[in-house]
C-alpha cells in the first residue's frame, strides 16, 4: 500500500544485539568464521526487541494548515489591505466564517470606532455593526452628529469610520481567543496607519485588549484620554454592553462627548 502511494518501503532489517556498536564504515573486515561454527549453539547475548513502530501514513482528513499573513501588510494601500483581509487563512476563523467584515465609512474619517468582532449579521451582510448593536451604535454617532457613510458633504470631522478588532465571525458568537486576537491585529494596526484618525473610540474589552495591551475593566479605563500611538484613544463600553445595562448609557454618553472634545481641541489647534 506504501509503495502504491509513492512512499519508500523498506524490509524488516533481522534482529541484532544491542550490545555490540554498528561498526564504522573504516572498521577493519571482520575475520570469517568458519563454516563448522555455524552449527555450534549460539553464545548467550541479550537481544532487545524494538517496540512496534506505528506506520505513519498521511492523514486522510484534510489538515488546514494557517496561512501567513502577507509580509507587505505595513505597505499596503486600502484596497489591497481589504482584499488580503477577504483571502486570509491565518486562524481558524476562515473556517466558519461567511465572508469577512472589513470596515466601513469613509478612508478620511476623524473617527475610528474599534468594536470587537461580526456578529451573525455582520457576517451575513460583510458589514460591520448592522445588527441590534449596530443600530445603538448609529444612534450614538448621529447624537454627535457622525456619519458612517461614505458619500455625503460631510466633513472628516464628521465621519466615523468603523472596525472590528476580529474581521472574522468567531462561531456562535463565542469570544474570540487570544491567539486569534493577535492574529487579527496588524489587519487593524494597517487601518490605523491609513486612516490616521484623530480619535479611537475603543468599545469593549477585545478592542481594549489590542489597543492598549491591557485587561483592566472598562470601568477602570474609561473616563480619560489614553493613546494608541500618539493618537488619542477613549475607552467605553461596547454598544451590545448597553443594550443589557441601560443605565451605563449615561457613562458611554459621557465617553463620547470627552472623544469629541478632543477632536475639536485639536481642530482648533490647527
Ligand atoms: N459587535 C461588534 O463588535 N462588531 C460588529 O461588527 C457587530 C457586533
Amino acid at each position: 500500500m506504501l509503495q502504491a502511494m509513492g512512499l519508500r518501503t523498506w524490509a524488516p532489517a533481522p534482529f541484532q544485539a544491542q550490545t555490540a556498536p554498528a561498526p564504522a564504515a573504516t572498521a577493519p573486515p571482520r575475520a570469517v568464521v568458519p563454516a563448522a561454527r555455524a552449527t555450534e549453539p549460539a553464545p548467550l547475548t541479550r537481544v532487545v526487541v524494538p517496540p512496534a513502530q506505528p506506520v505513519l501514513l498521511p492523514a486522510v482528513l484534510p489538515v488546514v494548515l494557517p496561512v501567513p499573513l502577507p509580509t507587505a501588510l505595513p505597505h499596503l494601500d486600502w484596497t489591497a489591505l481589504r482584499d488580503a483581509v477577504a483571502s486570509c487563512r491565518a486562524c481558524s476563523l476562515c473556517e466558519s466564517r461567511r465572508q469577512t467584515v472589513f470596515g466601513a465609512g469613509h478612508p478620511q474619517a476623524h473617527w475610528l470606532v474599534v468594536g470587537e468582532a461580526p456578529g451573525e449579521q455582520e457576517d451575513e451582510q460583510g458589514e460591520p455593526f448592522v445588527g441590534a448593536s449596530g443600530q445603538l451604535l448609529d444612534r450614538m454617532l448621529a447624537a454627535l452628529q457622525l456619519t458612517r457613510a461614505v458619500d455625503g458633504p460631510e466633513p472628516p470631522a464628521q465621519r466615523a469610520y468603523i472596525a472590528n478588532t476580529l474581521k472574522c465571525r468567531p462561531p456562535r458568537n463565542r469570544n474570540p481567543t487570544p491567539a486569534e486576537v493577535a492574529q487579527c491585529e496588524p489587519y487593524l494596526m494597517r487601518q490605523i496607519e491609513l486612516l490616521q484618525p484623530r480619535i479611537i473610540l475603543a468599545m469593549g474589552k477585545f478592542a481594549v485588549q489590542s489597543l492598549l495591551r491591557s485587561d483592566e475593566p472598562i470601568g477602570k479605563l474609561r473616563g480619560r484620554v489614553h493613546r494608541y500611538q500618539g493618537v488619542p484613544l477613549v475607552v467605553t463600553y461596547h454598544p451590545a454592553y448597553l443594550l443589557r445595562n441601560l443605565a451605563d448609557k449615561a457613562r458611554a454618553w459621557e465617553d463620547l462627548c470627552l472623544a469629541a472634545g478632543v477632536v475639536r481641541r485639536a481642530l482648533s489647534a490647527g
